[in-house]
């Protein structure tokens, strides 16, 4: 599978050495394969947009800890001097140890290049079984404070301390991506989701700045709420959501939760967005480490990123075939892979055509 997946490449560059005009319409992407199952999802959407004839290069890099002067942890040059270039990654899963070793590179990409929003679209997959149907709803997570700062102290033997950091301009700066984002994609409502009754300071800072974006975009309906409350109303009726906002942790809770709503990790795409246009899209699932080089991991949430990816790049008509396809594959039901109920091997479901041939849109 792999070696198939080299001579692809291989072919693809051929070509690209060969066409002028295929040289000029083509747009570099960063691609970080990452760890576990991250090669060979890669691998997958390599193979699909190949497919679906999309005119992108991708730039591989790894991206692996390593530590700089005075022992401090960064990114790989070669990974970050992609990323500054391209401006585009699309990103595996990459592993974080527990309680030692490095620090999550995850973190660290979205402080490095300043990716200050997180946001996830849950929307049902027609024709795939989930307790919900007509869910559509989108959480917008800061991206780069409150729990997540990664200042802790010992403040005595047993006592730790961890501060959540909320600054005036990181909640503005989402507030008021929020608001474009619901105005750009032909949305209805933004939600704000706090506990300003408990964290007053903190939260209410976030959620004034939230008010204040919600005054100068009237057109757009907004709501505040608990998390709590956000967390009951979402199990009771998640369609009268639209889009959500919220700092750090409550955005990787919920928006975990509201995965769950359309089928789980699986399925669920994501993007970090930064300023001027640079943004990593990835899948919120993990390194999968128990089926990893089994030919079992489910490659749609990582597709489904790259489909964010080109419509965020403005290659529209791609995106939407590949989605057809992706969601036809689905409601088909004949080639699931185990996560979504089903028995199949990626790797056969692509030789024996099935993926592909299904979906006449995209070939
Ligand atoms: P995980 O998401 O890797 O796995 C949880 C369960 O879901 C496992 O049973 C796994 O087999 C299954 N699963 C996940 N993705 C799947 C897929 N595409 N197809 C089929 N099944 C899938 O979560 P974890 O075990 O808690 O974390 C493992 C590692 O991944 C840790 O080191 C963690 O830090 C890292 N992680 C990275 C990211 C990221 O890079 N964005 C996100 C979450 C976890």
């Amino acid at each position: 599978w792999r070696s198939t997946v080299s001579c692809v490449v291989a072919v693809l560059k051929n070509e690209t050495l060969q066409s002028r005009s295929f040289i000029r319409g083509m747009k570099t992407v960063t691609l970080i394969p990452g760890d576990g199952i991250g090669p060979e999802i890669s691998a997958a959407v390599m193979k699909i947009f190949e497919a679906a004839k999309v005119p992108i290069q991708w730039e591989e890099r790894n991206v692996t800890a390593i530590q700089g002067p005075g022992g401090k942890w960064m990114i790989p040059p070669g990974a970050k001097e992609s990323m500054n270039k391209t401006k585009i990654g699309l990103k595996g899963p990459l592993e974080t140890p527990i309680a030692a070793g490095h620090p999550s590179m995850n973190l660290l990409l979205r402080k490095t290049f300043d990716l200050f929003a997180n946001v996830r679209p849950c929307v049902s997959i027609e024709g795939y079984d989930t307790p919900y149907t007509d869910v559509n709803l989108v959480t917008i997570r800061e991206n780069t404070e409150g729990e997540y700062s990664g200042i802790e102290h010992m403040i005595v033997d047993g006592v730790v301390q961890s501060i959540k950091l909320i600054t005036e301009q990181a909640s503005q700066r989402i507030a008021e991506y929020a608001f474009e984002y619901a105005k750009n994609n032909q949305r209805s409502s933004v939600t704000a989701v706090h506990k300003a009754n408990i964290m007053r300071m903190s939260d209410g800072l976030f959620l004034r700045k939230c008010r204040e974006a919600a005054e100068k975009h009237k057109d757009v309906k907004f709501t505040e709420m608990y998390l709590d409350t956000v967390c009951l109303n979402m199990v009771r009726d998640p369609t009268q959501f639209d889009v959500l906002v919220m700092p750090n942790l409550y955005g990787d809770i919920l928006s975990d939760l509201c995965a769950g709503l359309i089928g789980g990790l699986g399925v669920t795409p994501s993007g970090n967005i930064g300023a001027n246009g640079v943004a990593i899209f990835e899948s919120v699932h993990g390194t999968a480490p128990d089926i990893a080089g089994k030919d079992l991991a489910n490659p749609t949430a990582l597709l489904l990123s790259a489909v964010m990816m080109l419509r965020h790049m403005g290659l529209h008509g791609q995106a939407q075939n590949i989605q057809t396809a992706c969601f036809n594959t689905i409601q088909d039901k004949k080639v699931l892979t185990k996560d979504l109920g089903g028995s199949s091997k990626f790797s056969a479901r692509l030789k024996s055509g099935l993926w592909l041939g299904h979906s006449k849109t995209i070939i």
